[in-house]
């Protein structure tokens, strides 16, 4: 205790002895990860009912500390790094990622200009052409980091305004014309919170159908487009996804692109999830003409082995993103101005973290063959999984499997009505999570409860596809 009141940081003894303690801690729970329900067994409140409610006033020991990470907070996370975590888009840390982010802090560099940590900017600028090659993106496209997906796309439709050249820079949105985005019903709703963050509205989106396979009709945006443009309302952009977050369809990006060509529309492609998948070549037919897009996000964190966050925002005119966003403050001017990138010009946001290091060691350490070989490990996995569902009596998948995600639903001979098999496969999947041998997620296709099992995450194999397999499987037998 007195050694700490001498010292105004933690003591660098105290921090290299218990940094390696806290490597360890990381490394065992990595090991024991099987053990682990893969969604706690709590309730909404436990976890805050077992911390005080007001700041120590002095100093507690790391003891202390750990000794609350295991017992507080360990019980009340949800285990993404798990192997059996199969919800949503499955997405885990590497070791090499991991590590990275001890290195982003222990640095903790501000990227806002170049000036301000001339390796963060030129790491970031290197390892996005790298990633951008491994995706097959050309190299005019120029690739920038941001958080998420999200945020990566706020910032592609912002540019699609922009690009308009309506004014709404100087004006803001009250004088500008009723602007349109398109986008399949089927698009994340993200799209939608840019649509509302960025002035256009909820009205401002128009959903395109899709057809049985839930990828974009283009005809329909056509004929969208087309009444638009008769009632007055300047289309700004369209949104074509490859992989949707419900059943990873891909919308037609080749017969999109030509219709956003010919109208001059922004084409934006959202690729957070399956964009990974482009490194491979048996893959490359999903991601036709994505070189016509105007930008183009996809998300290292979600299948890269990237700890969370990290997107990839690529734009092929980033002239307008910087005309959308850069302003000069006296302060921030410095003698690098006209020959390095500031990246402060480039987004929202003024303050960046070292995020570069986490792809840059992740790429090292597996190599592009690596990551390779275990994306389409990955994607063999799901085909199988997809495999024992078209043969299996009691099952039916609902939607294709291009990437590693099987959309899927009981269905036993015995019935057919639809509200029956809806309620015996929402009481399925809570039946299997309850378990906390796994956890799946479901969304609903053509009204349908659907189940999705997700095969991304790096400690995934094929046996716990089998053991996942077999829990469906015994659990419906027991609930029929
Ligand atoms: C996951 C996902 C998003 C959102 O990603 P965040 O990084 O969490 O913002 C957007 N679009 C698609 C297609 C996704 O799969």
């Amino acid at each position: 205790m007195s050694d700490k009141k001498e010292n105004l940081d933690m003591p660098l003894g105290e921090f290299r002895e218990v940094g390696k303690k806290l490597v360890d801690w990381s490394a065992d729970y990595l090991d024991n990860l099987e053990t682990f329900d893969v969604l706690p067994k709590i309730k909404p409140g436990d976890v805050k009912s077992k911390l005080p409610q007001n700041a120590p006033q002095k100093s507690e020991s790391f003891e202390e500390i750990i000794n609350d990470l295991d017992k507080i907070i360990l019980p009340g996370i949800t285990h993404w790094q798990h192997p059996n975590f199969m919800a949503y888009f499955a997405s885990t840390a590497s070791g090499p990622g991991i590590l990275a982010d001890l290195i982003s802090s222990a640095l903790n560099v501000n990227g806002m200009i170049w000036r301000t940590s001339p390796a963060l900017t030129e790491l970031e600028q290197t390892v996005l052409v790298w990633y951008q090659k491994m995706l097959g993106i050309p190299n005019s496209f120029k690739g920038i980091v941001y958080d998420t997906a999200s945020v990566s796309t706020l910032h592609a439709i912002a540019s699609a305004r922009e690009y308009l050249q309506a004014g709404i820079r100087e004006k803001g949105m009250s004088g500008a014309p009723k602007l349109r985005l398109y986008c399949s019903e089927h698009a994340h709703n993200s799209i939608d919170k840019s649509c509302l963050t960025l002035g256009l509205g909820l009205d401002g989106i128009k959903k395109i159908l899709s057809d049985e396979n839930f990828s974009m009709i283009p005809e329909e945006l056509e004929n969208a487009i087309k009444d638009d443009r008769a009632n007055g309302i300047l289309p700004v952009c369209v949104v074509a996804t490859i992989g949707t977050t419900s059943s990873t369809a891909v919308d037609p990006v080749d017969k999109i692109a030509e219709i956003c060509e010919r109208e001059n529309i922004w084409l934006h492609v959202d690729m957070a999830y399956a964009g990974v998948t482009a490194m491979l070549p048996e893959m490359k037919t999903y991601f036709d003409r994505i070189e016509k897009a105007d930008s183009i996000v996809s998300n290292p964190h979600k299948w890269l082995f990237v700890p969370i966050d990290f997107s990839t925002l690529y734009i092929r005119n980033p002239e307008v993103l910087k005309r959308a966003f850069s302003l000069s403050a006296e302060y921030l001017k410095t003698a690098e101005d006209s020959v390095a990138e500031n990246y402060m010009d480039y987004g929202i946001q003024l303050g960046r973290r070292f995020r570069a290091l986490k792809l840059w060691f992740v790429i090292r350490y597996f190599g592009v063959e690596g990551l390779q070989e275990r994306v389409r490990e990955h994607i063999r996995i799901a085909g199988l999984v997809a495999k024992w569902i078209d043969e299996s009596e009691n099952f039916e998948r609902l939607a294709p499997t291009p990437f590693s995600t099987v959309c899927f639903r009981a269905k036993p001979k015995s019935i057919s009505d639809e509200n029956t098999l809806n309620e015996l496969n929402e009481k399925l999947i809570s039946e299997v999570n309850a378990t906390g041998k796994v956890l799946l997620s479901h969304t609903k296709l053509n009204g349908k409860f659907t189940i999705r099992l997700v095969i991304s995450g790096i400690r995934q194999e094929e046996r716990h596809a089998e053991e996942v397999w077999k829990l469906l499987k015994e659990t419906l037998k027991n609930i029929i």
